[in-house]
């Protein structure tokens, strides 16, 4: 390996990738290496990572469990193909049946969160026999053209989008309810809606709604308790399945359960999973019972899909997860970073929303309270400042006003209470 400094990694990086390879900070952030909620860059700066590489590296940087599985495995096998069975697949199957809820059992293994939603439609326009889609507005599910075309935000939808079976229904976006209702009062319209959208924009049949449980780069839109029943008791209605996106929420992210789902007592028909679900290692998947599964069994394949050496640190993670109890870990940090980010709230006037769940959270910025435009600029100068004082959050929302947090699940509350620091340092420096 050529040992690049830190301006020749930027300039070649520039020259040799895509410009749409978008990086963040006025100065690109250069990565040495990691080590639990821990980061290194190049010239070795150490940062507390409050991003995890947008949700991924949920049981820290380098996990040793997770290291030891993938450096075992390394030596004995790295790639079969779908056409083969490796044991960690197998392994990894039998564990996903036991920890996703409801009668969830047969996986299908993809190398990204994209595909594995492009997978679960599929699999629900076979099964239903119908092609009509619908999502939810400020909805975020990949860069697949199906995904890409899917996805309810204007930023993330440049080139064609132009699958045609696909409509769109209100998300539970109360801080800006486009129904201009508040959550006392609203009966949750919003969901209530999907019928509006069925009744006037499709035949009347339907594949399936796709729906994350928590719209993470919408902006950590978080649903209100009764969102989800409605949802899918309509959906239900219409002959369609619910396809729940658990590509960001899921493994403990929530807090107290493994999927986010589970905190709305609905059971969803296919569920779709990656980031988080190997702590870093490429893999994504769907996963449905058995008697929607069973209508796909025309041969499909994924070359890299089920690879060992992700399976194997997948199984790992998982292990990790249940053995540290880290759903107890992420519920009750997330209590206490909750409670600092309300405190935040009461201390700057930029923040107009505190939302999220368990080691998921989002701060609404905006100029004004009462108009709520939204503070993008001063969004992008908090993530910069934040990374000054040593800390990295993420920026999300539709209009990219939101900043996001999302620590490893194994967090400890003297580092909840040093990032609250340094966030709370950076708020002051932002003018
Ligand atoms: N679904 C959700 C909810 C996501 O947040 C993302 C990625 N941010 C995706 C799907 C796509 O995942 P990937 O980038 O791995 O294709």
């Amino acid at each position: 390996m050529k040992e690049y400094n830190k301006e020749e990694l930027i300039s070649k990086y520039k020259e040799y990738l895509m410009p749409s390879v978008h990086t963040s900070f006025s100065e690109p952030l250069c990565l040495e290496r990691g080590e639990g909620e821990f980061l290194y860059d190049v010239d070795g700066n150490k940062y507390l990572d409050f991003y995890t590489g947008i949700m991924v590296v949920i049981s820290g940087h380098c996990n040793e469990k997770v290291t030891k599985a993938v450096s075992d495995q390394i030596q004995k096998l790295q790639h079969s193909t779908s056409f083969f069975i490796n044991r960690p697949v197998v392994e990894l199957a039998e564990k996903l049946a036991e920890i996703t809820p409801g009668k969830l059992k047969q996986s299908f293994f993809v190398n990204s969160g994209s595909e594995a939603v492009e997978g679960a439609i599929n699999l629900a326009q076979i099964y239903t026999k119908n092609n009509t889609v619908i999502g939810l507005q400020h909805g975020y599910h990949g860069r697949t053209l199906l995904t890409k075309t899917l996805t309810a935000i204007s930023a993330w939808r440049q080139g064609a989008t132009n699958i045609s079976d696909i409509r769109y229904t209100p998300s539970a976006y109360c801080y800006r309810c486009p129904f201009n209702a508040t959550p006392e009062n609203c009966d949750v319209v919003c969901a209530n809606y999907l019928n509006e959208v069925i009744q006037t924009q499709t035949s009347g049949e339907i594949a399936c709604v796709v729906a994350e449980t928590i719209q993470g780069v919408g902006g950590l839109i978080t649903p209100p308790k009764d969102y989800f029943k409605i949802l899918t008791e309509i959906t239900k209605r219409y002959g369609g399945l619910l396809i729940i996106d658990e590509v960001q929420t899921g493994f403990g992210r929530t807090g107290g359960k493994m999927f986010a789902i589970e905190h709305y007592g609905v059971e969803p028909d296919i569920m779709t999973m990656a980031k988080g679900l190997a702590n870093g290692f490429a893999i994504g998947a769907f996963i449905s019972e058995q008697e929607i599964a069973s209508c796909f069994a025309g041969p499909s394949v994924s070359t890299f899909g089920g690879n060992p050496v992700s399976a194997a640190a997948a199984v790992a993670n998982i292990e990790y997860i249940e053995e540290n109890d880290i759903l107890t870990n992420s519920e009750r940090m997330g209590s206490i970073l909750k409670e600092k980010l309300l405190q935040l709230k009461e201390k700057y006037s930029i923040i107009g929303d505190v939302r999220g769940r368990g080691l998921y959270w989002g701060l609404e910025l905006v100029k004004d309270k009462k108009t709520k435009e939204p503070a993008w600029e001063e969004a992008e100068r908090m993530t910069q400042l934040c990374k000054d004082e040593g800390l990295i959050i993420g920026q999300s929302g539709s209009w990219f006003h939101v900043l996001r947090l999302g620590p490893p699940l194994n967090i400890t509350e003297d580092r909840i209470g040093e990032g609250i620091e340094m966030l709370d340092l950076a708020f002051s420096r932002l003018k």
